[in-house]
């Protein structure tokens, strides 16, 4: 942290900010200017540069160090790389995830797997226990749920994620997904957090719609200093003034995610914008911008769908998009799952 002291700031205004700093067991470099003094703090404990920023005689407070430590990229500089079964996230291929909002029935969730699967998806996506804005909205299937997430990607070979809701839940989870989601509505839901920081699953943390980047990281940085490591950021789309489509995608936010940390950063075109028809263009710039993974919404029948149908691409919609983002990928170095082959008829 660096102290920046006024023009005007007295030699006893100096020493009180020191003292204070030592109390708190930083080492101080004084470096007295012509016009200001300044003081390299280093060490001591994590505080709020508010309580320095109102001391008298303080001109400003700059902080060199992230208040994250173990999601900062300063901590593995190769990038993390999560390997679940034999599908990396953080590696060369950019990872599609697809399917449902959420599980409405067997039938439902075996047809849309059976398509994204064929189209390059390694994991399906699909909430069985849903994070409604109203009460009175589809609150998911529950285990039922769970239970056919599980069995139509077993069927298929794919991974599931899906997004928990309460600490509760989580040996439910650990039985049948590969990936848990923490939702935007919870990203700040800090026993939640603390909770999937315990176990040794894979964890999706969605930024919340109102959340800085930093607020993300610290978030993916409460669930590692339980101990779980295994951990993914996802863009999802935040709140602006902007009020056309759902939410603002913040494609900057996914290289900024890229340079503050090492943990593989996802990117959600489909909450992010709200409307099926801007989901290609958004989900192919978040791969020319890097994300190492896409989720997206994908529906058989989109016009009765029990939760965001508007945004949910239909099936050709999913594979048009796919052979567009293999080019796309190829440009920028990284690579995006071929069409699996039918088997051949016998
Ligand atoms: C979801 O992925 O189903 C979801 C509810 O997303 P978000 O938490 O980003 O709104
Ligand atoms: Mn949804």
């Amino acid at each position: 942290m660096v102290i920046v002291m006024e023009e005007t700031a007295s030699e006893e205004q100096v020493s009180s900010v020191i003292d204070k700093l030592v109390r708190l067991g930083f080492d101080i470099h004084r470096s007295t200017g012509v016009r200001h003094t300044v003081l390299g703090a280093v060490g001591g404990r994590i505080i709020d540069a508010r309580d320095l920023e109102v001391l008298d005689g303080v001109k400003e407070v700059l902080r060199i160090s992230s208040p994250y430590k173990l999601a900062s990229r300063t901590f593995k500089p190769e990038g993390t790389q999560i390997k679940i079964k034999d599908v990396v996230f953080g590696g060369r291929e950019v990872i599609m995830m697809a399917g449902p909002c959420t599980v409405e029935s067997r039938d439902q969730v075996m047809s849309i797997a059976e398509v994204v699967a064929r189209h390059g998806a390694k994991v399906l996506r699909g909430g069985a226990f849903k994070p409604r804005t109203s009460p009175y909205s589809f609150q998911g299937m529950g285990e039922e749920g769970l239970k056919h997430l599980r069995q139509a990607a077993d069927r298929f070979d794919m991974l599931v994620v899906s997004e928990v809701m309460e600490p509760s839940q989580i040996p439910l989870f650990i039985r049948y997904v590969d990936i848990l989601q923490i939702g935007a509505r919870n990203m700040q839901n800090f026993n939640l957090l603390r909770e999937v920081g315990r176990i040794n699953k894979p964890v999706l943390i969605k930024r919340g719609a109102s959340a800085t980047i930093e607020e993300t990281l610290l978030a993916a940085e409460y669930v590692m200093s339980g101990g779980n490591h295994e951990v993914m950021v996802c863009e999802r789309g935040i709140r602006t003034f902007e009020t056309y489509l759902r939410n603002t995608l913040d494609i900057s936010a996914i290289p900024v995610l890229k340079k503050l940390s090492h943990l593989p950063v996802v990117a959600d075109p489909s909450h992010a914008t709200g409307r099926r028809d801007k989901v290609p263009p958004m989900a192919q710039a978040s791969v020319a911008a890097g994300a190492d993974a896409l989720l997206i919404e994908v529906h058989n029948d989109p016009e009765n769908a029990l939760c965001d149908g508007a945004q949910s691409l239909l099936p050709d919609q999913f594979e048009a998009l796919m052979r567009r983002l293999r080019l796309i990928a190829e440009a920028v170095d990284r690579s995006v799952a071929a069409d699996v082959p039918e088997p051949a008829e016998r």
